[in-house]
């Protein structure tokens, strides 16, 4: 059985060999939730039928036809061609000529199939604002995101910014995205937060965050229910760990006491934490010694950045086994410090990647890979030219392609149930086109991958073996619908926040 999403209202199964009630089937959820100022709830669903490729019937066996399989499960292995059968959202077998007369057949010729990747930290409130900071340093965000942007957001902005960022990774062949959701000014906007997230079908880790407000204190603010709401959230929407949502706590960035708070809160309700950590100047002071002396430091943990941590914070994280998240990208944009990538192989922990900030930062995982291998490498090179006798080793394409999946799934823990394409895990897979002129003749599969494509060689992409993405085009979204609730949240939030929009 295959919970899809968490509802407002509860989980239903779409696996085709329950009935669920009629009232919450998906499309009747979507068509009669609440609206916001466009009809949010018919930007999904509605149009399936007609988009080309379509959905395919719920329940029906689906057989992935004659692609080249990167299953990244080292005792599967990989083949040249082969196929992928799907039976009740999960995969059930991977090898060479499936017979599977009752399935619905996707052709994978000229297509590699794998993986979908997999976010650590994504801000998906910020779906709205959009490369808003091209330009901007790590203060600049902090001023003009969070203190202006953010201390003015409504719940309907945080579900469009919300909705943009899921479809958005779907687009780009994201199917797991850990949301690090520090917009929680109201309890309302935490509905709207889960809501979207739960309506646009992604695989998404809800990691509940602090308000924001215009002097960054949030803990003065009056409104807000951060931490404690926590317990509500477990309730009334992850009671089950069985559906397509999942619940942690996004750690603020405050004092000890007010961290080892949200700890806490995290831990009475069983909920995985994660947290900012060595950021610029502001992350040498010593935090995870400070915790680690309240015994705070645990397995549960995912530590984003550690640009700046000092030797003992490493080995702490590696000796009680927490996980971290590298988002490349934007700590070389922003002033975070260097991604610490090498510093984290040699402790002995494999970094998972993300994206953080779309204020800055594409959206897709091709730019989070191509950043962290080229950035290894120069790093060796530059210790080789400087006379290092015994460097590091150069970090590989698999490698990094296993940074974007399976470390990520274990970041988000969800390594039991994504990550490879091993039989039993769930299907979330992703089609890349061979057959473009960015990547063709193909010559080695994981080097085109890692090296040389881009969203507009993701093709298909299914989700606990719902495609919701065929023939290049996502299944189901009114973008035109989309499209005006993006427009009118972005010019709803300027006039709030005051802000004059200039756009060049
Ligand atoms: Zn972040």
């Amino acid at each position: 059985m295959t919970y899809l999403r968490s509802t407002v209202g509860g989980s239903f199964c779409s696996c085709g060999a329950c009935n669920p009630p009629p009232a919450l089937s998906r499309r009747q959820f979507l068509c009669t939730t609440a609206a916001t100022a466009v009809a949010a709830s018919t930007v999904i669903g509605t149009a399936g039928a007609q988009q080309p490729g379509g959905a395919t019937a719920p329940g029906r066996a689906i057989l992935i036809k004659g692609g080249c399989v990167l299953t990244l499960d080292r005792a599967v292995g990989d083949f040249e061609q082969a196929d992928v059968l799907i039976e009740g959202g999960k995969i059930s077998a991977v090898r060479p000529n499936i017979s599977a007369p009752n399935a619905e057949v996707i052709d994978a010729a000229r297509m590699i199939v794998a993986p979908g990747f997999v976010d650590t930290h994504r801000h998906m409130w910020q779906g709205i604002l959009r490369n808003v900071l091209p330009d901007g340093s790590l203060d600049d965000y902090r001023t003009v995101v969070q203190r202006t942007f953010g201390a003015k957001y409504t719940p309907d902005d945080v579900y469009a910014g919300d909705l943009f960022s899921a479809l958005g990774a779907v687009d780009s062949g994201v199917t797991c995205v850990l949301d690090w959701s520090h917009i929680h000014n109201t309890p309302d906007h935490t509905d709207a937060a889960i809501k979207a997230l739960a309506e646009s079908g992604v695989r998404a880790v809800f990691a509940y965050g602090n308000p924001q407000n215009e002097t960054g204190r949030y803990w003065e603010m009056t409104g807000h229910k951060f931490p404690d709401d926590i317990a509500r959230l477990r309730k009334q929407y992850f009671s089950s760990d069985d559906q397509l949502l999942t619940l942690y706590m996004a750690a603020p960035s405050a004092s000890p006491e007010l961290i080892l708070g949200a700890f806490k809160a995290a831990r009475d309700v069983g909920a995985r934490i994660s947290i900012h950590v060595g950021v610029g100047e502001f992350g040498r002071s010593a935090l995870l010694e400070k915790l680690n002396a309240q015994n705070a430091l645990k397995s549960d943990t995912t530590y984003i950045h550690c640009c700046t941590l000092n030797d003992t914070e490493w080995k702490l994280i590696r000796d009680t086994g927490g996980t971290i998240s590298i988002a490349g990208y934007v700590e070389t944009l922003m002033g975070h410090g260097n991604p610490p990538t090498q510093k984290a192989i040699d402790t002995g922990i494999r970094p998972s990647l993300s994206v953080d900030v779309e204020t800055s930062v594409p959206n897709d995982f091709f730019q989070q890979m191509r950043t962290i291998f080229s950035l290894q490498k120069n790093e060796v090179w530059a210790r080789r030219l400087a006379g290092d006798k015994n460097p590091p080793k150069f970090l590989t394409v698999r490698e990094v392609l296993e940074f974007a999946t399976i470390e990520g799934a274990r970041a988000n823990g969800l390594e039991r149930k994504i990550g490879t394409l091993t039989p039993g895990k769930d299907a979330d897979i992703i089609l890349l086109r061979t057959d473009r002129l960015n990547v063709m003749p193909m010559n080695n599969a994981v080097g085109a991958v890692v090296t040389s494509m881009g969203p507009q060689n993701v093709d298909t992409v299914l989700i606990a073996g719902k495609v919701m993405k065929r023939n290049g085009q996502l299944v189901g979204v009114d973008f035109e619908r989309l499209t005006r609730l993006g427009n009118e949240a972005r010019d709803r939030l300027y006039a709030n926040a005051n802000v004059k929009n200039v756009r060049i």
